[in-house]
């Protein structure tokens, strides 16, 4: 599996970060944001290094599709049962600050600190 030693993402997934998990399996993590915007605010990444979504090809179709499909039922299973946010912020522009794909998944009882 691709990996990039100085991405801190990817060190998260190599457990040399702590992070709050709130689900894995062989090809995805999915933990809790260190500045949540809302209540609940999760970030879900594929294991492996890719490093913006610019860098997705036809092969991560359904890792892509895996990590949304996991979204509602995540948010159900932390209590979020009145709507969430799902966002991926890309490049520079898109002001993207960790270069490790993700997707933030944010949810509970407004009002929410932003967004
Ligand atoms: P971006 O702006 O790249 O879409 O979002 C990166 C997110 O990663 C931010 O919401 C930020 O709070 C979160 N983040 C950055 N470093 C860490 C960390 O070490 N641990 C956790 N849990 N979240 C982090
Ligand atoms: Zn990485």
């Amino acid at each position: 599996m691709k990996r990039d030693p100085g991405c801190i993402f990817c060190r998260i997934v190599a457990g040399e970060i702590p992070s709050r998990k709130a689900y894995e399996d062989d090809e995805i993590l999915v933990f809790h944001d260190i500045e949540p915007w809302a209540p609940v605010h999760v970030l879900v990444i594929p294991k492996e290094h890719i490093a913006t979504f610019y860098d997705v090809s036809e092969a991560h179709t359904a890792l892509l599709g895996r990590m949304l499909a996991l979204a509602p039922r995540l948010m159900k299973g932390l209590g979020v049962t009145n709507g969430f946010r799902t966002l991926v912020n890309t490049g520079v522009d898109g002001r993207q600050e960790v270069q490790h794909l993700h997707v933030h998944v944010m949810g509970g009882p407004r009002p929410w600190a932003k967004g």
